[in-house]
């Protein structure tokens, strides 16, 4: 036995815990601390749910290599600057829910709300540029938006993500649009695709001017941030989710009227090399996405039965070519889109195919007697060393109720060790099925298990 040195504390401290509390008479009831509680729009992610979020993230990462696209990681705080010089201003998510924070020397940051902004500053910061083009990445993370609670939407949420920044061709759009639908599709989630051209900086004034002049008849019917935003952004009520303003879309001008020759030929590009690949698509001429650094291709997925209202989009992206100028990069034609994690999670559910397969576990180490809890972690050691997957709970005593442990764990064998097997240097081995047992070797346990369940 290691001999423990002794401190004059040490016994009494021992005694002590064995005391009853000292109770104070003048205190009243004891007063319980108050349990921190989960932050409001917050969701914990607990045990049950984390194997659904293991196997998104596993296939979301096969697609990403089998693209050809590298994982990138961005920090979660972001300056200010960065997304309201990028989503724009008279966006929701920048008016209302940016999760502002200010650190102990007063400069504000902002939680990120989306992460293409952050790609592309990564993307200035490195000098990407200086790669060979086009870069092609991939993202998964938490996203933050202080919108107001409701169920199933969180202030904190996920999203995974893929971007193609410094190449300008149609061909780019059709292989993102493809490869958001196979996500999907590999997850056995039948999608659509609906999508749009916004145009270019060029097109987009004489849109804007027919956009407005026709909001303007329908003026009274348009709900109040519609109506304020209309000379500035007119392509916000196209995107608002007030139930007023939904009847209105449908006379609204389109913009695929309005685009100039290379926006045109851009867009109809895109379409061809999607009925090449023969994805389901639809042309949504209300669909212009809610950034302002969008233009040319916008396009959302839809669950298939799930296409009306916005509201239920599994994702969707577009084009960016502006947005490195805007963020002081050299101009960087890109394009990109992001799904949220929740939504597909939700999704994956409802298939039964799709269930996480539960981990099995091969062996249970039982034991009887304080001398056999430091025999059975070794031998616990020795197992998983050796490869088997193995299970022990070292804080129960008695035998029936760790046995029950491993019937539920469903294992083939359990392993006990009691005081007689820690004086022998032995383990009984029982099969859970026919309930026999058999004495082995403590040191011949691992090699004799792997052979029994044919591991070797
Ligand atoms: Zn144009
Ligand atoms: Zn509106």
């Amino acid at each position: 036995m290691p001999k423990i040195s002794k401190t004059k504390s040490a016994p009494k401290l021992a005694h002590k815990t064995h005391e009853a509390p000292h109770v104070q008479e003048d205190a009243g009831a004891k007063k319980h601390p108050r349990t921190p509680q989960l932050v409001r729009g917050m969701k914990d992610i607990l045990p049950y749910e984390t194997p659904w979020w293991d196997l998104l993230y596993a296939r979301v990462a096969d697609i990403g290599v089998s693209y050809g696209f590298e994982r990138i990681e961005t920090p979660v705080v972001e300056e200010t600057a960065l997304f309201a010089r990028s989503i724009g201003k008279d966006t929701d998510i920048v008016e209302k829910e940016m999760y502002a924070i200010t650190d102990t020397e007063g400069e504000k940051l902002v939680l990120r709300p989306e992460n293409t902004a952050s790609i592309v500053r990564a993307y200035i910061n490195h000098g990407m540029l200086n790669l060979t083009q086009p870069v092609k990445l991939w993202y998964w993370g938490p996203m933050f938006r202080h919108e107001r609670p409701q169920s199933g939407r969180y202030r904190q949420f996920h999203q995974f993500g893929f971007e193609v920044l410094g190449d300008e061709s149609p061909i780019v759009d059709a292989e993102l649009i493809l490869i958001a639908y196979n996500v999907y599709k590999n997850l056995g989630i039948n999608t659509s695709i609906q999508i749009n051209s916004i145009g270019c900086g060029k097109c987009r004034g004489a849109y804007h001017q027919s956009l407005i002049a026709y909001y303007r008849t329908v003026r009274h019917e348009m709900c109040e941030n519609c109506r304020r935003r209309l000379q500035k952004n007119p392509l916000r009520a196209l995107d608002c989710k007030e139930p007023q303003c939904q009847p209105l879309k449908k006379d609204a001008p389109h913009f695929v009227d309005y685009l100039c020759e290379p926006c045109k030929e851009h867009f109809l590009s895109v379409l061809e090399y999607l009925d090449e690949l023969e994805l389901p698509y639809f042309l949504n001429h209300s669909l212009v996405r809610g950034l302002d650094y969008y233009n040319r291709t916008v396009f959302e997925l839809y669950a298939a039965g799930e296409e009306e209202g916005s509201q239920s989009a599994l994702g969707g992206g577009g084009r960016y070519d502006g947005l490195a100028e805007i963020l002081g990069g050299r101009p960087t034609p890109a394009c990109g889109f992001a799904q949220g994690c929740e939504r597909a999670i939700l999704k994956m559910k409802e298939i039964e195919a799709l269930k996480p397969p539960a981990d099995i576990v091969h062996i249970f180490v039982a034991q009887i007697g304080n001398q056999a809890k430091s025999k059975a972690l070794k031998l616990f050691e020795n197992l998983r060393a050796a490869g088997i997957t193995v299970a022990h709970n070292l804080s129960k005593n008695g035998l029936r109720p760790q046995l029950e442990i491993a019937n539920k764990l469903g294992v083939r064998y359990s392993l006990v060790i009691g005081q007689k097997e820690v004086q022998d240097e032995t383990v009984i081995i029982r099969d859970m099925e026919s309930g026999g047992q058999e004495s082995i070797g403590f040191n011949k346990a691992a090699n004799d298990l792997k052979k029994k369940l044919g591991l070797s």
